[in-house]
């Protein structure tokens, strides 16, 4: 697709410059006048920015680096596959972000190249060597404004042109921000996404001495727990009752609670954010609470949620679901040749017989890996994902008290709960007389790998023997037993 930009200016010379936005110069002189009232017309073709064009995808995340890594073990990827990436630097692990990277300066903090793709998944770390080595274009600070179905072309910012034959949309998602008209964009307000993000985050951490965090979901704990790690004045702020409240039930909140405020962080619960107090420089000094009161506040952090990146791709005509890309079980869009993973996908949910989409990294790596194995072995196998989240926080250096949880499953039903958080405990949903979801604190590598076939196979568990189990052990071990007797039976 060729676009044209006109630039026009008065000068002596013929020279073509070339454009900055990376097109190629093309000079129109029509019509003869004296030099030194001679006008130029510059015409710019937009530039065919990528060499490989068999495979490419668009985003440079989590699932982007999982799917080169498919790429690479199929034998699929030299001189084929284009990485086209908004960010300035190759894949890596997103979670770090807010966990070790927030360490305090002197607690080791992970920093690049310690967390590209795909350490976090057991394999090898793909710096950009390993993208040049393995023969894959990585074209980094490029953002893909528009795409053309028809062309099979993609359009970026700088108004260049990339063209495909296979097509992944792997553009994640953006942090949601508070309206600007409440303080939402002020000096001393962040959010958190990228290395950018968190880059200045840890800057502005230096120099900062009362923190508010916005937001009792993943990014508010996580970012709250490391930020207590500075020894800063730290507050919670959420509207919900307890934390996690898509997750937790009451009893997990407030032990998890219990442990924030032992390390020195304070909730304030059930309340919103009317506004941020914004100081004679423009910056935020406080945060106006719909309760009438007001925190002070010279570093606000906003965790509440993300939008896919799907914009562009919609537009293009791509049916959509809940304003998500909609794919089959192979990660199939509703046009030929253009697939969608990780956090942008609407994809059906196979156990559970329902269309989700997961803003998880167990997800983009997967989606990932079975997206390129449709792809390129045409596998037709449907995708059939069990549900998995984790997190892991207070875990920098000198930390007295680690946390570890993981929970695979539907948190649908009864939830019997078990332990005393000294250091473990355990919750098992249980509905019509099966077991759904399991929640564990701080297992054994043993434990934590009974959960998901628990989770996947849901056997019949007696729930009253449940309930009398005294220890988190004991309690795995009904389970187990459960899953055991269900194998002979069937
Ligand atoms: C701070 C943070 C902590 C997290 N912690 C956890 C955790 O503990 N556990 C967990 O399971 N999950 C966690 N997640 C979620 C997890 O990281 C995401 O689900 C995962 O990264 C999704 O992978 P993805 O490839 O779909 O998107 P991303 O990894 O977000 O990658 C998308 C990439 O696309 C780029 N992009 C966007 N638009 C364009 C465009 N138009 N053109 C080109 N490039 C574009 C973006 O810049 C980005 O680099 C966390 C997320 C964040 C932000």
């Amino acid at each position: 697709m060729a676009t044209f930009q006109k630039s026009v200016f008065l000068g002596g010379g013929i020279a073509p410059r070339t454009s900055v936005l990376g097109s190629f110069p093309v000079w129109n002189v029509a019509t003869y006048v004296p030099k030194c009232f001679r006008v130029k017309t510059l015409v710019t073709i937009a530039a065919q920015k990528n060499t490989n064009t068999e495979y490419v995808i668009v985003g440079g995340g989590n699932s982007a680096g999982y799917a080169a890594k498919a790429f690479v073990e199929n034998g699929a990827a030299e001189g084929k596959v284009c990485i086209v990436a908004k960010e300035n630097v190759a894949p890596y692990e997103r979670p770090a972000l807010t966990k070790a990277y927030l360490f305090p300066v002197d607690k080791s903090p992970a920093r690049l190249p310690g967390f590209h793709t795909s350490v976090g998944g057991g394999g090898e770390r793909q710096t950009p060597d390993w993208y040049k080595e393995k023969g894959i274009e990585v074209l980094y600070g490029t953002e893909v404004t528009g795409l053309d179905i028809d062309k099979q072309s993609l359009t970026t910012s700088s108004g260049d042109t990339i063209s495909y034959n296979k097509l992944i949309i792997a553009t994640g998602c953006t942090a949601a921000r508070l309206p600007e008209k409440i303080g939402g964009s002020l000096k001393g307000v962040y959010y958190i996404r990228d290395v950018a993000d968190a880059d200045q985050l840890v800057s502005a951490l230096k120099s900062a001495k009362k923190v508010v965090v916005i937001g009792g979901g993943y990014i508010g704990m996580e970012v709250s727990a490391a930020v207590s790690a500075w020894n800063l004045d730290v507050t919670i702020v959420f509207p919900e009752k307890h934390v996690m409240p898509r997750l937790f039930t009451p009893t997990i909140a407030a032990q998890y609670e219990e442990l924030y405020k032992n390390n020195n962080v304070k909730f304030r619960k059930e309340v919103s954010v009317a506004k941020l107090k914004e100081g004679s420089a423009g910056e935020v000094v406080g945060v106006e609470l719909t309760d009438g009161s007001t925190l002070d506040a010279d570093l606000v952090v906003v965790g509440v949620g993300a939008k896919p990146v799907v914009a562009p791709f919609l537009e293009a005509g791509l049916k959509s679901e809940s304003g998500a890309i909609e794919v089959d079980g192979s990660f199939k869009t509703s046009s030929p040749g253009v697939y969608a993973i990780g956090d942008v996908a609407a994809f059906p949910l196979k156990i559970y017989n329902r269309r989700t989409r997961v803003e998880h990294v167990d997800h983009a790596r997967k989606s990932a890996t079975h997206c390129v194995n449709a792809l390129v072995k045409n596998s037709t196998e449907e995708y059939d994902y069990l549900p998995f989240f984790y997190s892991r926080v207070f875990e920098a250096p000198g930390s007295e008290r680690k946390i570890w949880w993981q929970f695979y499953g539907d948190n649908v039903g009864e939830a019997v709960e078990i332990g005393n958080f000294d250091p473990k405990y355990a919750a098992f949903w249980i509905e019509s007389g099966s077991l759904k979801g399991v929640f564990l604190e701080s297992g054994s590598p043993e434990e934590f790998g009974l959960l998901p076939s628990l989770a996947r196979e849901q056997p019949p568990v007696d729930i009253s023997a449940l309930r009398s189990a005294t220890t988190v052990e004991d309690a795995l071990k009904i389970a187990q037993a459960a899953l055991e007797k269900q194998k002979v039976t069937m």
